[in-house]
């Protein structure tokens, strides 16, 4: 496995390999890797010939008071786990590597990018955007790998993927969760271990959702008010972002569950302690 921190390197690494007729495989992360990257690195391998990963904690795609700077970083570590899941290469290049000192253009994907994480995170999908085009500029794979764990994040980048007719497939992965159900993220490394036991309220309450629709509940209105009456029923929980029913394709907003719609995508964010934590599921209706 070799590590390439420029994106120089990295592009003649990427072209050579492309001559040579090698199917590249990527998966962008932000690195302090988890099985839920791992999972994605492995659909990958099976897919493809060679598979990068690009481990970059990219600072436009966070807000002002975010979690940028203690962002968890581990290269050591996740360079193990890399090798060990038969990565062939990873591009860890630094912030002044991907954002020179006259870096000026930004891509937004407009309407998707504004609601749900969108709207309590303004700036964070335009980063995301741009991040991953230029990622996809210097990896140039042949398919990309994105989890739906970040259901918005996936949805966005197949939109900028299909609107600047870019040669790449966008290939997404199940969410993996942990054995009580809390979806794996680099983030639950900040609760504390009350914290942690209370953060499976969220995944409890999508699936509380997901029954209510199951048994034949139409008004979407009703199982929010008592989705959100869960959430805040739990003295962890310090604030709820949103709780939101949603085209699983579209992201349009969903009021009843219409048998003519096939599946909703229930989507939350919310706040435990200074933790944002973000789940979802798909749902057929
Ligand atoms: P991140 O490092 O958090 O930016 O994530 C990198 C990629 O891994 C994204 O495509 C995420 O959606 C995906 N990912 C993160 N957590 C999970 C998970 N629990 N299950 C599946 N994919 C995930």
């Amino acid at each position: 496995m070799k590590v390439i921190k420029k994106i120089k390197e990295c592009k003649s690494v990427v072209s050579s390999l492309r001559r040579q007729g090698y199917r590249i495989g990527f998966v962008p992360t932000m690195g302090s890797l988890h099985q839920g990257h791992q999972s994605l690195i492995r659909m990958a391998s099976k897919d493809c010939d060679k598979v990068f990963i690009s481990i970059f904690v990219n600072p436009t795609q966070f807000g002002p008071g975010e979690d940028y700077k203690k962002y968890p970083r581990d290269i050591k570590k996740d360079c193990m786990l890399a090798e060990k899941e038969g990565v062939d290469y990873i591009f860890f290049p630094t912030a002044q590597e991907m954002y020179r000192s006259d870096y000026k253009t930004f891509v937004v994907v407009r309407k998707l990018g504004q609601i749900m994480c969108g709207k309590y995170r303004p700036g964070h999908f335009k980063g995301v955007a741009t991040v991953v085009l230029k990622l996809f500029n210097i990896v140039n794979a042949h398919k990309a790998y994105f989890g739906q764990k970040d259901y918005q994040q996936m949805i966005i980048i197949k939109k900028m993927v299909y609107d600047l007719d870019l040669d790449v497939d966008i290939v997404s992965g199940p969410t993996i969760r942990e054995s009580d159900g809390l979806a794996m993220s680099s983030r639950n490394k900040y609760l504390s271990s009350e914290e942690r036991e209370n953060a499976v309220v969220l995944y409890q309450s999508l699936n509380m959702a997901k029954d209510m629709i199951k048994c034949g509940e139409k008004d979407l209105e009703k199982i929010k008010k008592k989705a959100l009456k869960k959430l805040k029923g739990n003295k962890f929980i310090k604030s709820v972002d949103y709780f939101e029913f949603r085209d699983p394709i579209t992201l349009e907003e969903r009021k009843k569950a219409e048998k003519k719609h096939k599946s909703l995508l229930v989507a939350s964010a919310i706040w435990i302690g200074k933790t944002r934590l973000i789940d979802n599921v798909v749902i057929k209706v």
